[in-house]
């Protein structure tokens, strides 16, 4: 292994061996840092590799060493669709859509949950344990199965049925909480510590973000090593976020691509949005969202612990937050759906509608090429979300 660990609040360094958590002296999340920018001939070689491997293709850019092998399912690799049509129906920009719906286990939490448990199991670890709004417990249930690790997971009681049921269905060990994902990140604090199983929470381990970091690594390749003029995002945890920052940061270092960063816009729904209400006020840190509430669940994270850092790489590409409202989220679904036939999830809806918002008042340009995330499958919230809504029938 020849990166070590950075960590974001107070720069303390450490060596990435055992199995790291956060800052021992700070408590804020670590970030890799690797010894040398990336090479010409990384570039050359990752170009070369199939496209079935996935996301594993930048394997010279991730955390994995050489002889290691990493516990994939074939995620990434996820198509940047033109849609032209929805483009035209927004306010008509060069609209692109990448659709994360396309990986193993429905979402994007697949590329993450690839990293972190491919690191954790090199390192040790045979168990683990998380809270969950549905994707990511999904996402650790299986790749915990293709590792042949236990996977302990803690979900809110509102959690839609199907993304339990796969949860179930890959042999998680599944807990549900009356509350919120900060109440099942209470419930796994407390089994991690007694029972020993790695936590898998959001940044309380360094590797998601690498795996996340992806997502900004393949818009870039996509595109012919060029940089998208705005990317808006659905946050919650933000891990999607960071990663690409840290991508397009690293892309830009090495020279694989000219800058200027793609302008990074957060979307969160009106139910839950502290990183909006952080942003309008222009402060560096979130604070907790009383009574989270949103059909979007992957948004319903009250008091996200890398608020810090996703400020930051909001504030650092000169982008922006939006908050949207459910109705106005469920509208962009459907539009993503009837319009390009693509399986839109709430969030993936609601960055439609933040894309709507952002054109409409002139934050973004008709002339700009706008990535727009759907972040994964609709058909995992249930038969009709939108009938959750008030105003929908
Ligand atoms: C987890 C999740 C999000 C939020 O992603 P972060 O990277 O944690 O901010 C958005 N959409 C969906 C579908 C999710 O599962
Ligand atoms: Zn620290």
């Amino acid at each position: 292994m020849d990166w070590t660990l950075e960590c974001s609040g107070c720069g303390l360094t450490r060596d990435a061996a055992g199995l790291p958590t956060v800052c021992e002296a700070c408590g804020s999340p670590w970030l890799v840092r690797y010894p040398r920018p990336y090479a010409r001939d990384a570039r050359a070689e990752l170009e070369r590799r199939p496209v079935g491997e996935g996301m594993w293709r930048y394997r010279a850019l991730l955390p994995l060493a050489t002889g290691e092998a990493p516990v994939t399912l074939g995620e990434g690799a996820t198509p940047l669709l033109e849609a032209t049509r929805l483009g035209a129906a927004i306010g008509g920009a060069r609209l692109l859509v990448k659709d994360e719906a396309a990986n193993p286990t429905g979402s994007f939490k697949a590329r993450g949950l690839s990293a972190a448990v491919t690191r954790a199991v090199l390192g040790g670890a045979r168990a683990f344990v998380l809270p969950t709004a549905g994707n990511a417990g999904v996402a650790a249930a299986a790749y915990g199965a293709r590792a042949g690790a236990n996977v302990r997971v803690y979900a809110p009681r509102s959690t839609p049925a199907p993304l339990l049921g796969q949860i179930a269905a890959y042999g998680a060990d599944l807990h549900l909480v009356d509350g919120h994902i900060g109440d099942c990140g209470a419930r796994t604090k407390t089994y991690a510590a007694e029972h020993g199983a790695m936590d898998l929470s959001t940044l309380r381990e360094p590797y998601r973000i690498e795996g996340k970091k992806t997502l900004g690594l393949e818009i870039a390749e996509q595109l012919g090593w060029r940089l998208p003029g705005a990317i808006v995002y659905p946050a919650g945890g933000g891990t999607g976020l960071i990663g690409m920052w840290k991508a397009f940061l690293e892309l830009i270092e090495a020279g694989w691509v000219a800058g200027p960063m793609p302008r990074l816009f957060a979307v969160q729904s009106t139910g839950c949005a502290p990183v909006v209400r952080a942003w309008e006020a222009g402060s560096d840190h979130c604070e907790a969202w009383p009574n989270p509430e949103t059909v979007a669940s992957g948004l319903r994270v009250p008091g996200p612990l890398g608020g810090r850092l996703m400020l930051r790489a909001l504030r650092e590409s000169r982008g922006g937050a939006v908050a949207v409202p459910d109705a106005e989220l469920v509208e962009g679904a459907r539009l993503l759906a009837t319009l390009e036939g693509v399986d839109a999830c709430p969030e993936g809806g609601a960055a439609v509608a933040a894309a709507r918002r952002l054109l409409a008042g002139g934050s973004v340009a008709r002339s700009e090429t706008v990535v727009v995330f759907n972040t994964g499958a609709g058909v995992l919230y249930g038969r009709g979300f939108a009938k959750d809504v008030d105003g929908e029938s």
